[in-house]
């Protein structure tokens, strides 16, 4: 159900909207924003019509709700840089995302690893999780206590000002897709986590198998294939440090703290992926 904020266009109270929509208990899709109070409604009123259209419908449940955000535990930060490497094949991805993994700081045993995970499904069954893996990046140790559900980074969004001109700017940059923003966003959270080292995504989407590897000194490093056309498993990984967050806090964080994002990245034109030896 969806409620209507009353307010002023001068209120500056921000709130986050979430929209959750599942199908006979099985999760579809998700989508979350930031934005002022009197945009609200409208905002939750698109998400909650943008899940009853999606592809893998019908829903038979949707959730959605709006949470006032304390404007003291709000954090703004700058987005990541974007790079992208163009692959020739997946397979070839899947050795691009191991090298950035490497380059990143993981183990190379652990990268494969987490890569393997994703291809074969890493859920329960070989399922593919609502949320992320939470790995270990010093010993590849699965550290989520649900294996179905992972962790969702939740409450990150771009400015109402940032929005319109990166849209403008991604696009401009043949990167119009909007998964591309989402995930960018995400990514962005994401790398601000106390002790993570690199995360690791490619989507369950069928008909999209662009992925990425992300990092803190690289940022957001497109692969433009990481796998086959047509398969439905996808997923994402969270490599961290255990000596520099417990478990709670990167989780808090994760799920709990506001970012709102109101700088851009520098975004570099598309390179071919060179293998290296590492
Ligand atoms: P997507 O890029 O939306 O296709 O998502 C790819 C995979 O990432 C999903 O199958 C989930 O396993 C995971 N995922 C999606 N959204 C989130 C999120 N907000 N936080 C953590 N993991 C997510």
């Amino acid at each position: 159900m969806v409620a209507m904020i009353i307010s002023s266009p001068m209120d500056p109270s921000l709130y986050s909207v979430r929209m959750r929509a599942s199908s006979h208990g099985q999760h579809l899709t998700g989508a979350e924003r930031i934005v002022p109070a009197a945009a609200a409604s409208e905002v939750a009123a698109a998400l909650t019509q943008r899940a009853m259209l999606c592809a893998g419908g019908p829903a038979t449940e949707v959730h959605c709700s709006l949470e006032w955000i304390d404007p003291a535990r709000l954090c703004n930060a700058r987005l990541p840089d974007i790079s992208t490497y163009q692959v020739d094949t997946w397979r070839e991805g899947r050795q691009a995302a191991s090298c950035l993994l490497v380059r990143a700081g993981v183990p190379v045993d652990v990268a494969r690893q987490a890569v393997n995970a994703l291809a074969e499904g890493a859920g329960p069954g070989g399922r593919v999780m609502r949320g992320a893996m939470i790995v270990d990046a010093a010993t590849g140790e699965r550290l989520e206590s649900d294996p179905a559900r992972g962790v969702r980074a939740s409450r990150m969004d771009l400015s109402a000002e940032l929005r319109p001109q990166l849209e403008r700017t991604l696009a401009a940059a043949g990167l119009a897709h909007p998964r591309v923003l989402e995930a960018l966003v995400l990514a962005g959270k994401v790398l601000q986590a106390p002790g993570m080292v690199a995360e690791l995504c490619w989507s369950d989407d069928p008909a999209y198998s662009t992925g990425y590897v992300a990092d803190p000194r690289s940022g957001y490093q497109r692969i433009t294939a990481l796998k086959p056309d047509g398969d439905w498993r996808g997923g994402r990984v969270f490599f961290v440090d255990t000596k520099m967050a417990s478990l709670t806090a990167l989780v808090d964080y994760l799920e709990c703290q506001a970012v709102l994002f109101n700088a851009a990245g520098a975004i570099s034109p598309p390179v071919k992926w060179i293998a290296a030896d590492e």
